[in-house]
């Protein structure tokens, strides 16, 4: 029998995953002024989970950043395209519409405020992701509403890592890393503790899988328990497992857009427990993966966030249909790219466009805004693509970059496995090309991009002028496979406004909370089937507050069973 590691006194709560979810949730029971116990399976380094890789895309709605951009939005706008893109159509989506809503009223309400006083900042220019390109009530963004927090992942994260840290201090935290759960421990239907396994001390550096050699064992107790332990992404048999039958057969090949640790083996622990996991079917993964040349975690790859101008060809070389271009529909590009039988899609661009239109997702990949460097940021607006862009571009396996279209079309060959048809690529290009004699006409991308240049940040940052591609003075010509890649699970526990998590009888388990991407960002998929972007951390910030102040009324040793 392994050792029983030691416990302190009681804590009030204990809270499962130190990553933003856990860690919001934590502040507001230590500003309520309640003891708190954290466990995490990751070493140290680890801190903060998945935010601290996240590129800090926040989803604001009427913001002053919008308004002084032109950008007219409001919580009616903001609505109308959140429940266009969900598609809300289950008897589970009982409660994920209601976390919805109350989720619009935050991101138009005081989520920004609440924000600033925990000192996060936002970069001026909005970005406009999920552009839809359908009709105004189906999916998509209306209007650009992501704001990139100056300090990326890290600048989200850091305030609640600070926080929990003086709660250390103070004696009113005790954070224990390396402690995996197992089990949540229930008597008589009552949640009232955790046990698990103590895993040996492991050097990973941050984001690098951890061993998984058991040291020990351990068994705590509290009146309330709080699951924050994040998503699916990291585990692709997970990932296939629930794949969703819309979407046919799940990719062969598939890169990871989070680390290891996202592994959601809580959700069955939790599900043991009593609760209910619904719509674990719904996910968000994305289509622009690229391999990363320094890979942390395995088969680490980095998203493309794309502006709109890439010509976006399937693996024949057949351009992609109308309104799949880059940026506007990332799951339904996914579903037309598994439908081709293919795992992979390329874009067709310009050195122009790729300085202009190519950010990477992720802390790491954009120093001038993680580290608040304003003499790199000042290099977005001038010449020459980012560093970490034309890193990838001269060291990354999935990139192709000539002189002339056929030296392109050589190296296109070389990565496609015989798939590609080169005479249709040639076609397509062409084809787009004349469709640039005029400053109209009638290729909808080509009137996409024309339209997205009203939009002063598109202009000045985001969006190329139109031009031809094979305009030598535009080059050289650059192709890039792009590989399907891991990231979101939409679906989770199930809970209610409280995120108190409902067991099958549709009633609260007693002692028992859940937030961040563990409970789908709030109500088991507030999301629906398609998310707006920028919502998943503000997701976990909402949950992980509604869950932290509900812990902190549940008195301690009693619980309330029932509604
Ligand atoms: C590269 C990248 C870019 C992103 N960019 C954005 C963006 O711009 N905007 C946006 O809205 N979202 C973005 N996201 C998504 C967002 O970061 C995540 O959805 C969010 O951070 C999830 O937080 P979480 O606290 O729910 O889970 P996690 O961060 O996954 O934390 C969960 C923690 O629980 C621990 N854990 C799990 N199981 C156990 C167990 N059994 N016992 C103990 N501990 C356990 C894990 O080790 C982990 O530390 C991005 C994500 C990545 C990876």
């Amino acid at each position: 029998m392994m050792p029983l590691s030691s416990t302190s006194p009681d804590p009030h709560t204990i809270v499962i995953g130190a990553g933003l979810a856990g860690l919001v949730a934590a502040a507001e029971l230590i500003d309520a002024g309640k003891r708190v116990l954290i466990l995490e399976q990751e070493p140290e380094s680890s801190f903060g989970g998945q935010a601290w890789w996240s590129f800090g895309g926040i989803f604001l709605i009427d913001s002053p950043e919008q308004r002084r951009l032109g950008v007219k939005d409001s919580i009616d706008l903001a609505r109308q395209d959140w429940f266009g893109s969900a598609g809300f159509d289950r008897d589970d989506d009982h409660w994920p519409r209601k976390w919805a809503e109350a989720y619009l009223e935050f991101a138009a309400g005081d989520k920004r405020e609440w924000l600033r006083e925990r000192g996060i900042r936002f970069f001026p220019i909005v970005g406009w992701a999920e552009r839809g390109g359908y009709t105004s009530n189906g999916h998509g963004n209306s209007v650009p509403r992501f704001h990139i927090v100056w300090g990326t992942g890290p600048g989200v994260v850091s305030p609640f890592i600070d926080r929990v840290r003086a709660g250390v201090a103070a004696g009113r935290v005790e954070l224990r890393f390396r402690h995996r759960v197992d089990e949540l421990l229930v008597e008589d239907g009552v949640v009232v503790g955790a046990a698990g396994t103590v895993l040996a001390p492991d050097d990973a550096e941050r984001g690098e899988a951890s061993n998984r050699d058991a040291a020990g064992q351990f068994a705590v107790r509290a009146p309330t328990v709080i699951v924050a332990s994040g998503g699916i992404g990291g585990n692709h048999d997970l990932v296939r497992q629930n794949w969703p039958t819309r979407m046919g057969t799940p990719p062969e090949h598939m890169l990871s857009g989070v680390p290891a640790h996202v592994d959601g083996r809580m959700l069955a622990i939790t599900e043991r427990a009593g609760a209910r996991v619904i719509n674990q079917d719904r996910m968000w993964h994305y289509v622009e993966g690229i391999e990363n040349y320094a890979p942390v975690w395995a088969r680490h790859g980095i998203r493309i966030l794309p502006g709109p101008s890439s010509l976006w060809l399937d693996a024949t070389g057949a351009r992609l249909p109308v309104p799949l271009f880059p940026g506007f529909d990332t799951l339904g590009t996914l579903e037309h790219i598994v439908s081709t039988g293919y795992d992979y899609s390329w874009f067709v661009l310009t050195q122009k466009i790729i300085e202009k239109e190519f950010a990477l997702s992720g802390s790491e990949q954009n120093p001038d805004l993680t580290n608040r460097d304003l003499r790199l940021l000042a290099k977005r607006v001038g010449k020459g693509a980012p560093g970490p862009v034309e890193d990838f571009k001269t060291k990354g396996a999935d990139f192709v970059v000539a002189d002339t279209l056929d030296e392109l079309l050589v190296g296109m060959v070389k990565l496609s496995n015989g798939a590609l048809d080169t005479g249709r690529v040639r076609e397509e290009i062409e084809s787009r090309d004349r469709g640039l004699l005029n400053a109209f006409g009638k290729d909808a991308q080509l009137n996409a991009v024309r339209q997205a240049r009203n939009y002063r940040g598109d202009k000045l940052i985001r969006v190329a002028k139109p031009h031809r591609l094979l305009d030598p003075k535009q080059g050289p010509l650059i192709a890039v496979k792009l590989h399907i890649l891991t990231r979101k699970s939409l679906g989770g526990i199930e809970t209610d406004l409280q995120a108190r998590v409902l067991g099958r009888d549709g009633q609260p388990v007693p002692g028992l909370y859940a937030a961040g991407e563990a409970s789908g960002f709030g109500g088991g998929g507030m999301h629906g089937y398609r998310a707006l972007e920028g919502t998943f951390l503000g997701g976990c910030l909402f949950s992980g507050r509604v869950a932290g102040r509900a812990a902190a009324e549940q008195p301690h040793g009693e619980h309330t069973v029932g509604s």
